[in-house]
């Protein structure tokens, strides 16, 4: 380990890794620069944005049978969202990286890679590669700006600098192309990783994240809109973009300071079933509705979809078509697929249904990636029993999607009283039936009740009651569900 001076504040500034090129001081957020033994101050970094990561630095855990440390982190943001690359040391003194991009984790290590690797312009989204006996899918192309770091890092970075890279993967096998330095790539390979798996120690806690950030762990947080003032819900550090419910801005909430991307191209209003804020518990976990996307395809056939976050759980979609609901996922853990007839999740094979292009007509409120109307993606529909998957496509990346039906009993279940009752189909009314079915009977033994009314009282009462009571308790077991 070196101990150096901020040249800056004097706080002292250690780097544990001999790879490590600079540092940023843990005080003043001075860049300090190890170049040939003498410090230089780089100017400052900007500040991480407090993303309720569980990762800090001194995050210690296992990785490939070696132990690891985190010694510092640079965040990234591109259109579809925001990043962390956290840089870890090994017991053997090498460095790697830990992603952690919402939740979803990546280990990667530096591998030389033989034979020739395409150029950054040349890898297309979708295309197939074969690295180490492996077929890899090129998933990701993107250019990220670095926003804010922490800790010590090995190469020089500061804010405003430019990372170009691919991902590629083949199930849970991540290759990533680094092109941010030259125009021949440094690779990285590695998968995807659990904080359980890796046995990591040193993470935060609740309560630290909610001193560091004032508020429990990722909750759903009213924001004023800077263009209107009216309150809108959204996850700080999670959430990219937010489209004003009232007055349709559109809002970049991937900074300190809450920016007006886009107030000129407004999107038109969207009047959906369930409303922005509507709160379900599924499986047990209370949900919040925070997003809504209305799109189409080239047949014009429109559905919507929702953003629904729990803080432990993570997003989860409903989508809601002229066929009924479904309940869908991002997936991890990739379906293979060799841009053929099926894809293959564990032992079941889905069967390619549908291809068609979506595009977004209009959305409302908050997002983890950045939506605009007329954002096209090609999607490839797959079929097993009625399970469905399907991938996303688009000039930038991949993404799968797993999706199941829901009744619309069930959303009325999940949603109870948050939901306008006039906005589903309507539940079979029980009540009103059996008191027709009443007045019918109490009409019927009108006459026998005058002529001789103590029997025909007893007779008719007990008749009232048998229809009356199972209607009754029909009705209140619906509710109940
Ligand atoms: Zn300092
Ligand atoms: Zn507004």
């Amino acid at each position: 380990m070196q101990k150096v001076s901020c040249p800056s504040c004097g706080a002292p500034v250690e780097f544990k890794s001999h790879a490590s090129v600079m540092a940023v001081c843990g005080f003043c957020k001075t860049t300090v620069l190890k170049d040939a033994d003498k410090v230089k101050d780089m100017g400052r970094m900007s500040d991480v944005l407090e993303d309720y990561s569980p990762i800090q630095i001194g995050t210690s855990g296992t990785y490939g049978g070696q132990e690891f440390t985190v010694i510092g982190r640079i965040q990234l943001r591109y259109p579809a969202g925001m990043w962390n690359e956290w840089y870890v040391m090994r017991s053997d003194g090498s460095g790697a990286w830990l992603s952690d991009a919402s939740g979803q984790y990546t280990f990667t290590l530096e591998k030389k890679v033989g034979g020739s690797l395409p150029q950054f312009g040349e890898v297309r989204v979708g295309t197939l590669y074969k690295f180490f006996d492996r077929t890899f899918i090129a998933s990701d192309v993107r250019e990220a700006e670095c926003i804010g770091g922490q800790g010590e890092l090995p190469f020089k970075v500061g804010p405003g600098w430019q990372a170009r890279l691919a991902d590629l993967r083949c199930g849970r096998y991540f290759l990533t192309l680094d092109y941010s330095d030259s125009p021949q790539p440094t690779a990285y390979v590695g998968e995807s990783v659990t904080l359980a798996q890796m046995k990591c120690q040193l993470l935060r806690d609740d309560d630290t994240v909610r001193d560091s950030a004032g508020e429990l762990k990722a909750k759903v947080q009213p924001l004023s809109c800077p263009s209107c003032g009216s309150s809108v819900g959204y996850v700080p550090g999670l959430t990219r973009q937010i489209v004003c419910p009232s007055c349709r801005s559109q809002i970049d909430a991937s900074t300190n300071v809450l920016q007006v991307l886009d107030v000129a191209e407004r999107m038109e209003q969207l009047k959906t079933t369930l409303e922005l804020g509507a709160k379900a518990t599924i499986s047990g976990a209370q949900y919040e509705m925070i997003g809504a996307l209305r799109s189409k395809d080239d047949e014009g056939s429109v559905w919507t979809e929702y953003l629904m976050y729990n803080p432990r759980a993570g997003f989860l979609w409903l989508i809601e078509t002229d066929e009924g609901w479904q309940r869908g996922k991002v997936m991890d853990d990739w379906p293979k697929w060799n841009r053929g007839e099926t894809a293959v999740v564990g032992n079941q094979t889905y069967k390619k249904l549908y291809e068609y292009t979506s595009e977004v007509i209009s959305a409302a409120g908050a997002f983890n990636w950045k939506v605009q109307a007329g954002d096209k993606a090609r999607v490839i529909e797959f079929e097993s029993g009625k399970n469905r998957l399907a991938a996303e496509l688009t000039p930038e990346e991949l993404n799968w999607t797993w999706s199941t039906p829901v009744g619309a009993d069930q959303i009325r279940a999940w949603f109870g009283k948050e939901i306008k009752a006039d906005k589903l189909p309507p539940k079979t009314d029980i009540e009103k039936i059996a008191k027709y079915f009443l007045w019918g009977i109490i009409g019927f033994n009108a006459i026998p009740l005058l002529l001789e009314f103590d029997r025909t009282w007893l007779v008719t009462a007990f008749a009232a009651a048998a229809v009356w009571i199972p209607a009754k308790l029909i009705s209140w077991m619906q509710d109940k569900s």
